[in-house]
Order: C-alpha cells, then structure tokens, then sequence
C-alpha cells in the first residue's frame, strides 16, 4: 500500500473508523505521526533518569516494546533487533512492563558503571 493510500486510510471520518481495531503484529499498524524529543534547556532526557532498561538476551523481536514506548526512542535495527536511544529514554519502565517475554531489566542509573 503507497504511504498516501495509508494517511487516507486513518484519515477517515469518525463515523467510519472501528471501534476498535486488532492488529495480528507491529507490522500492520498505520502510521501515526508523532512527536521525537529533542534536547532541553538543562540537556537530553536521558540526563535525569533515574532508571535505565536493558534489553537482555532473548528478545524474540516481537516489537511490543516498539510498540508501547511513549517518547519513540526504540528504534528497529536492520537485522530486525531493537534498540534504545538512551540520550531520550526518560526510563519510565513501560517498555519493560510490556515486554511479553519479561527481558527488559530497568536498572538503576547509579548501580551502572558507566552511568
Ligand atoms: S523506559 Fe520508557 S522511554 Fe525508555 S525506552 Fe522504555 S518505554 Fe521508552
Ligand atoms: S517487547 Fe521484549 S521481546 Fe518484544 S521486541 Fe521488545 S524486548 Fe524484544
């Protein structure tokens, strides 16, 4: 499907769109447009947050964590892995709470070595 037969797609009116909508995996969700953090007065997000996640061995790429990220800083690598940007994740834990194959480990910032 082009990308403008997508907008037109979720573009329609109230009346039209399902109540609600299933989706069999990440792929087949439309594009939303969304907002991507930038740096602040007093830095990057990363710079305050209290706890980092760490995707451990195992993921089995499903994408839920892409999913559900509220800042959009997981990002989907070519060989299909994801990763964090940790100069925008704010560690608000939700990646790790989602995550059906419990890999997501939020640590500390101060127990991290080079944190
Ligand atoms: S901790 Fe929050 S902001 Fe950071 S990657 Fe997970 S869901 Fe996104
Ligand atoms: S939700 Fe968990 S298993 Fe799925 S892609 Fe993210 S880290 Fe991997």
């Amino acid at each position: 499907m082009s990308k403008s037969k997508k907008w037109k797609k979720i573009n329609k009116s109230v009346k039209e769109r399902p109540k609600v909508q299933e989706y069999k995996n990440w792929e087949e969700l439309p594009p939303i447009p969304i907002s991507l953090p930038i740096d602040g007065s007093s830095g990057t997000t990363g710079d305050w947050r209290t706890f980092r996640p760490i995707i451990k061995e195992g993921c089995n790429q499903c994408g839920i964590c892409w999913m559900y990220c509220p800042e959009g800083v997981i990002k989907r690598k070519e060989d299909g892995s994801f990763e964090i940007d940790l100069n925008y994740c704010k560690g608000c834990g939700i990646c790790a709470k989602e995550c059906p194959s419990d890999i997501i480990e939020m640590v500390r910032e101060s127990d991290i070595e080079d944190g």
